[in-house]
């Protein structure tokens, strides 16, 4: 592709950085030998739903970045923001009986597309600070509300809360938690609400009921008396995008309702509109007390995290508390927070949360479960803009793939050649496209992602694994 076309310089010694990223750069979840041996793919620019590498190569960015740059690349309006408040003032902290003007606006902002119930807001640096803040947070209301001995949380497997000692203790992968003693104390698994895997033979929505009385069962176990809460997201992201059978969340609700311990919605993915709702709670029907975001808030332009405290927990912390001996360097960071403003600012006034619900969220799913015919297909399904299908081996009956084979990488790597960035989770790929994507884009990626469902089938016959 040419300058002209793609309005950049395209020429980058595109070896020479892959030598120096892998002889210096430590990439976040990666073998770094194999990375090494392969060289990196070199990000250089990026406009509205597309990337463009050092090569020149144009690709379809299908899961906005990681899921967060909901309103699409080359929003000058953020970049303005951000500039101007370098400016203005780049730095204060929120510590010490201090605000900026910035901090305290998004967080009447947010508050006022949050659930109801929701005043108050936590800012911190990422997602995972925001569920480490979670777990400081419920541990010190129930220690104020004179209930020390409710420790435990309960989460799910296959869960994904986050990177840091907190955050993957509370997220359910098995090769985080292999690495660094984790979980630590206090912190226990159930499974997650996977009908295709745990359940298809029943209607999804008996699994869904049965997959939620799992945590009955668990809170009765440990005994009602010690569980603080239980944290789940609405839909599993990292996990492989699983949507929960209708009955599960209401069920949930029910649960955590009958025995009072804390509902916690980690939204890093589905907040700010991904499920067609300001939060993936009001879509699921849940009324959580706590939720975490990230990613979305800011749509990744700069990073930025936090926790939304609703009124049970904001009453206890405010009138009985006293200090809370918690916080971050860039809580409330004024340049992150004028980007998150004015980030949402773009949200409502482009109603792109109302178009997700009302018009592309159900014109991707139309679309991409049709998908669901192609013969390497076992299952396709959508919820807003997250969606996710199933490799398999044999459709009738279900039969899939060996997971040391890693079907699922073959077929991406056929994705990435052909321009479209769709990720592998074992044998599920999962999309999240920016929430800017319209009907035409909708139909140009699955053009592609259905091509190259072709490549990799005729790919696995001739790998002999069908
Ligand atoms: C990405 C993610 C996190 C972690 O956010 P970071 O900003 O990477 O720390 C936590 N929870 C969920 C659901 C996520 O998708």
């Amino acid at each position: 592709m040419s300058t002209l076309e793609t309005g950049i310089n395209t020429a980058y010694d595109t070896a020479a950085l892959q030598r120096e990223d892998s002889g210096h750069f430590l990439h976040p979840f990666t073998d770094h030998k194999a990375l090494a041996g392969m060289g990196a793919r070199v990000m250089v620019r990026g406009d509205g739903i597309y990337v463009w590498d050092s090569e020149g190569k144009k690709i379809l960015d299908g899961m906005s970045g990681l899921w967060c740059v909901n309103v699409g690349y080359g929003r000058k309006e953020l970049a303005e923001a951000a500039y101007k408040q370098l400016l203005q003032l780049p730095f204060y902290n929120s510590f010490f009986n201090t605000a900026n003007v910035p901090a305290i606006k998004l967080a009447t902002a947010i508050t006022q597309v949050a659930p109801e119930g929701f005043q108050h807001v936590f800012y911190t640096g990422s997602g995972s600070e925001g569920n480490d803040t979670v777990v400081r947070m419920v541990r010190r209301y129930w220690d104020i509300e004179g209930q020390p001995q409710r420790k435990v949380i309960i989460s799910r497997h296959n869960a994904y809360h986050g990177s840091t000692v907190a955050g993957a203790s509370l997220g359910g992968m098995q090769g985080m938690h292999e690495q660094g003693d984790l979980p630590i104390p206090n912190i226990v698994h159930i499974d997650q609400p996977y009908h295709f895997e745990n359940g298809r033979d029943l209607p999804a929505e008996e699994y869904g009921l049965i997959a939620a009385r799992k945590l009955e069962e668990k809170i009765l176990e440990l005994g009602p008396e010690r569980v603080a809460a239980f944290i789940g997201e609405p839909v599993q992201g990292a996990g492989g995008v699983i949507i929960p059978p209708s009955t599960y969340w209401p069920e949930i609700q029910r649960i955590v309702d009958k025995y009072g311990i804390l509902l916690v919605s980690d939204e890093v993915i589905c907040g700010f509109g991904r499920l067609g709702h300001w939060f993936g709670a009001q879509r699921m029907g849940s009324r959580p007390d706590l939720i975490t975001f990230a990613k979305g808030v800011t749509s990744g332009y700069i990073p930025m995290g936090g926790v939304l405290v609703g009124g049970r927990i904001a009453r206890t912390l405010i009138d009985k508390g006293g200090d809370f001996n918690h916080g971050f360097t860039y809580s409330g960071h004024p340049v992150a927070c004028v980007v998150a403003l004015e980030n949402l600012a773009i949200l409502q006034r482009e109603r792109l949360v109302e178009k997700v619900r009302d018009e592309t969220g159900p014109y991707l799913k139309e679309k991409f479960e049709a998908l669901a015919e192609h013969p390497l297909v076992g299952l396709a399904e959508a919820c807003g803009l997250v969606a996710g299908l199933v490799l398999v081996k044999n459709k009738k009956p279900i039969e899939t793939f060996d997971p040391n084979l890693g079907v699922g990488m073959v077929c991406r790597g056929h994705m990435f050649r052909n321009g479209m960035i769709m990720r592998a989770v074992g044998d599920r790929m999962i999309i999240a496209p920016p929430l800017v994507i319209t009907r035409g884009q909708i139909d140009e990626m699955i053009a592609l992602i259905r091509h190259c469902l072709d490549e990799t089938y005729k790919d696995v016959k001739a790998r002999g694994w069908i």
